[in-house]
């Protein structure tokens, strides 16, 4: 692929990127891990003046432990999430959905940050972190804002993101030790983008009360909750899938009809809970044992 001409620069440091952006302007583009942008590229989607390769701010690429807290640099690649002990042991549906994500060359390249920014419908970061009520830190020449990820994604490949702003920390609250959980999707051939994904939470709270939270992505435009459904649970987890594929979005394109994928939602959702609910109670019984 010819690439169109463009200025290249990268810089070292988070105030540096930040600088270069706010002086050029939106005729200059971020690159992280490229495997987005790239292709743009070389489709001439994009047509920026200035590439700003990010890709050499190791500052921004981590995954570590706070109070409550686990914190992740927009420069973590999909593949450091899903082999990160840290992530296996507290928060593994993040893991679950990065063995998700395209091939094993396009992980080992592409970055946590990358694909928010990127907001693709069908994206695994956007749904999962959704469900996990995440944060995002945005780092711009004023300072840093933090914003839920439905603020941040408000469309398909539409972000609130200014031209000058960068996605720099991920925040990912702890669920409680116990919780269940369960990321599924469908595409049609391994590796592809999906067609559809559920990730569900189950939670159990000090006084007993379970919170089981219920997102679905790849069918509409974003990723979106499923409250209706959730509040449905005590009907059982068929009749709860089957109100969150009526309550979504759902698209109807060239890849599937909006009957399909509500089909294949109720399919996945249904899954899903009976998953994390398992979990969640084969946690509950050691805790007992
Ligand atoms: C064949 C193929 C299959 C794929 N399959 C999947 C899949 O199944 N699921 C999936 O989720 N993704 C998939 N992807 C996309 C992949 O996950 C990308 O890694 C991801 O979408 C973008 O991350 P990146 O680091 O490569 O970003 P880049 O390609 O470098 O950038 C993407 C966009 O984000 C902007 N950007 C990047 N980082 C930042 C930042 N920190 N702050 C602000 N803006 C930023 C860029 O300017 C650009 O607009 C696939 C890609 C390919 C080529």
């Amino acid at each position: 692929v010819i690439l169109p001409a463009f200025e290249y620069v990268a810089p070292r440091t988070l105030a540096d990127a930040v600088r270069v952006l706010a002086a050029r302007g939106p005729d200059a583009k971020v690159l992280a891990g490229g495997q987005s942008l790239l292709p743009l590229l070389g489709l001439r989607v994009v047509r920026p003046t200035v590439v700003v390769d990010i890709g050499h701010i190791d500052a921004l690429r981590y995954v570590r432990a706070g109070d409550a807290v686990l914190h992740i640099g927009a420069l973590a690649r999909h593949r450091d999430l899903e082999r990160s002990p840290l992530i296996q042991a507290t928060v593994p549906i993040l893991a679950d959905a990065a063995r998700l994500i395209g091939h094993t060359h396009i992980r080992n390249r592409g970055t946590i940050g990358g694909s928010l920014a990127h907001a693709d419908p069908a994206a695994e970061w956007p749904a999962v972190l959704l469900a996990l009520g995440a944060t995002v830190v945005v780092t711009g020449p004023h300072g840093e804002r933090e914003l839920a990820i439905d603020r941040l994604i408000i469309g398909p490949l539409t972000t609130s993101l200014e031209h000058h702003e960068l996605i720099t920390e991920i925040r990912v609250p702890l669920p409680a030790i116990g919780h269940g959980w369960a990321f599924h999707e469908f595409s049609t051939r391994s590796g592809d983008f999906a067609l559809a994904s559920a990730a569900v939470i189950v939670t159990t709270g000090r006084s007993g009360a379970r919170e089981t939270r219920i997102v679905v992505g790849g069918a509409g435009p974003t990723p979106s909750r499923c409250p209706s459904a959730e509040s449905m649970l005590d009907r059982g987890n068929g009749a709860a899938a089957r109100e969150a594929a009526r309550e979504i979005e759902a698209d109807d394109d060239h890849l599937a009809s909006a009957s399909y994928r509500r089909r294949i939602v109720e399919v996945l959702v249904r899954d899903a809970l009976a998953a994390a609910s398992t979990r969640a109670a084969a946690a509950g019984s050691e805790a007992g044992a």
